[in-house]
């Protein structure tokens, strides 16, 4: 290209900049006990900020629904009444319990909503753990083959009388899904939304890829990784995020299921996949499972990669990752 036209490209790019008067947006709100945040290129401050707002709603209405502190809350119903007869729940509920199963059986239950027929005894920020009677008296309640679904009636019943669930570690990312979604209906196309550790990426970022950040999990301020990407969810889940020490011991919000204490073989756990419900549940998952269960997992599904942080601060990466790097 000569001089001449790379500068006429130049000032019409720059003018075509000026006049449609695009720009980013952003904004971020405390919900569902994390910071939810969108940030928006749009030509129409608007519809950018009808389009944020309708972000925040979608989130609402997801802690709304599925928030087991909210009495109101269609979960705490559930959690109240099916250890005694089958309850019926909206199609939304179900076939995030249903997912929620599914991921207990390809994981050999590390994913198990039930985690909190024990995890509910815990109180990160007071520094509270059940004592091991209090474990050992609702450990057999952690059982995602106890939580009964039935399709047709859209049912759900638990065959345990101490059982309670929580879907803490797949609910974020279902909302951001539903916020990505709701973007898309409005003609958005470059966009990112997250969760705490969930966190979805609608196009490019102006051409570019977007460059997200994996927290180191003993930094506080300093990225471990970063990768570029475009169109993708990711998840993190660390045990930094919600813990306390007692003495040595890391006691932390991500459960072993089969021991009711808190999952020890990682420092964090990052997931890719296109949609962040799965993503969020994944991440939760392969943080119990470990390294090497972990990637054998990750690599035996589909559009699924992963960046490990194991306990020693070493990373690890999935094999497509791996194959990408080459
Ligand atoms: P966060 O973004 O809240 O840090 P994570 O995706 O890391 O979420 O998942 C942690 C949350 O998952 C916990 O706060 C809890 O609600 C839930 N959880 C903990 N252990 C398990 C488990 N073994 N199976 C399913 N969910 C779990
Ligand atoms: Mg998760």
């Amino acid at each position: 290209m000569s001089i001449f036209a790379r500068v006429l490209t130049f000032l019409i790019f720059a003018a075509i900049t000026i006049l449609s008067d695009a720009e980013w947006y952003s904004v971020s709100e405390d919900i569902m006990g994390t910071k939810v945040s969108v940030e928006l290129w749009h030509d129409d401050k608007t519809t950018a900020e009808k389009s944020m707002a309708a972000v925040m709603n979608e989130m609402h209405a997801v802690d709304q629904g599925m928030s087991p502190y909210i009495p109101s809350s269609e979960l705490y119903k559930l959690n109240s009444y099916a250890a005694e007869k089958p309850v019926v729940v909206s199609s939304e509920l179900f076939s995030l319990i249903e997912k929620s199963l599914y991921f207990s059986n390809v994981s050999g239950g590390a994913f198990d909503i039930s985690f909190s027929s024990v995890g509910r005894f815990y109180d990160y920020r007071d520094a509270v753990s059940p004592v091991d009677a209090e474990i050992k008296k609702n450990l057999s309640a952690i059982n995602y083959k106890l939580i009964e679904i039935d399709k047709a009636k859209r049912s759900v019943r638990f065959n345990h009388p101490q059982m309670k669930i929580d879907l803490g570690g797949i609910a974020k990312g279902y909302a951001v899904d539903r916020a990505i979604d709701e973007l898309q209906s409005r003609g958005i196309t470059s966009a990112i939304v997250s969760a705490g550790g969930d966190s979805r990426i609608l196009g490019e970022r102006r051409g570019n890829p977007w460059l997200i950040g994996i927290r180191h999990p003993r930094k506080d301020d300093e990225n471990a990784v970063r990768i570029p990407l475009v169109d993708s969810a990711i998840s993190t889940s660390g045990d930094y995020e919600r813990f306390y020490m007692d003495g040595e011991i890391r006691v932390h919000h991500i459960l072993n299921p089969q021991t009711g204490k808190s999952a020890l073989s990682l420092q964090s756990a990052s997931i890719l996949t296109p949609l962040a419900v799965d993503s969020d549940a994944l991440s939760t998952t392969v943080f119990v499972l470990g390294v090497d269960e972990g990637l054998q997992l990750v690599n035996s599904l589909n559009k699924v990669e992963a960046i490990l942080i194991d306990r020693g601060g070493m990373l690890h990466y999935s094999e497509g990752l791996l194959r990408a790097t080459k």
